[in-house]
C-alpha cells in the first residue's frame, strides 16, 4: 500500500494523535521544494498528488486532496478555523496566545475547545504541541494589551477586570478606553442631523 491509500486511521497514527480535531490541513504553496519549513524526509521526486499536508503538534504530512477531504470529514478544523497549539503541564500552568486574526490575546485555558475572537475568528485549542514550548506567554492577559491578569492583581487597589467572553477579559484601562471610543463613535458627528 502506497501514502496515497493511508486511510484517516493510518494519517491519525502518523500525526500521532487521537482523533482529527487539532489537524491542520491545506495545499503546500507553489515554492514549497524550496521552502525550509517543510521538513524534507521524503524525496524531492514527491507524488505529484501529495501537494496537501496535514499537521499536529509532532509531525507534518505531506498528503493527497482526498486525504485531506477525508480528515476534514471526520471532524479536522476547515480552512476557516485557525489551530491555537499549547501543551499540558503538571504545573497546570496555563498560557495566552496571539489570535491569528486580530492579534489580540487569548486565553488557552486548560481544556481543548473551540472558541471564537472578540474579532469574530474561530479557532481550536490543542494541547500537543511537541516538545513543550515554555517561552509561550503564561497567565490570562488583557486581550488588548496584554497586560497579566495575576500581576495586576497584586498590584494596590481594586482593578476590576471585564470577562469579554470565555476565554477573553480586559483590564479595566483597555475596558474604560473601549467604552470611551464606543461613546464617541455613537455621538452625532459636529454639524450631522440626528
Ligand atoms: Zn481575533
Ligand atoms: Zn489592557
Amino acid at each position: 500500500m502506497g501514502p496515497e491509500d493511508r486511510t484517516v486511521v493510518q494519517l491519525l497514527a502518523e500525526l500521532q494523535v487521537d482523533g482529527p480535531f487539532g489537524v491542520e490541513t491545506g495545499r503546500i504553496a507553489a515554492s514549497t521544494d524550496a521552502d525550509p519549513q517543510i521538513p524534507t524526509a521524503e524525496p524531492s521526486a514527491l507524488p505529484r498528488s501529495q501537494k496537501y499536508f496535514a499537521q499536529s503538534g509532532t509531525v507534518q504530512l505531506r498528503i493527497t486532496k482526498d486525504q485531506m477531504e477525508a480528515l476534514r470529514r471526520k471532524g479536522a478544523p476547515g480552512k476557516d478555523v485557525e489551530v491555537i497549539r499549547s501543551f499540558k503541564n503538571a504545573q497546570n500552568v496555563t498560557f495566552s496566545e496571539h489570535c491569528p486574526g486580530c492579534r489580540r490575546w487569548i486565553h488557552l485555558g486548560g481544556t481543548e475547545h473551540e472558541g471564537q475572537c472578540f474579532c469574530g475568528q474561530n479557532y481550536r485549542v490543542v494541547f500537543d504541541m511537541t516538545p513543550d514550548d515554555w517561552s509561550l506567554w503564561q497567565e490570562i492577559r488583557c486581550m488588548d494589551c496584554g497586560v497579566a491578569l495575576t500581576m495586576s492583581l497584586a498590584g494596590s487597589g481594586p482593578n476590576p477586570w471585564h470577562a469579554i467572553n470565555g476565554h477573553q477579559m480586559q483590564c479595566a484601562v483597555c475596558a474604560e478606553k473601549r467604552v470611551a471610543d464606543q461613546a464617541s463613535e455613537s455621538r452625532p458627528k459636529p454639524g450631522a442631523r440626528g
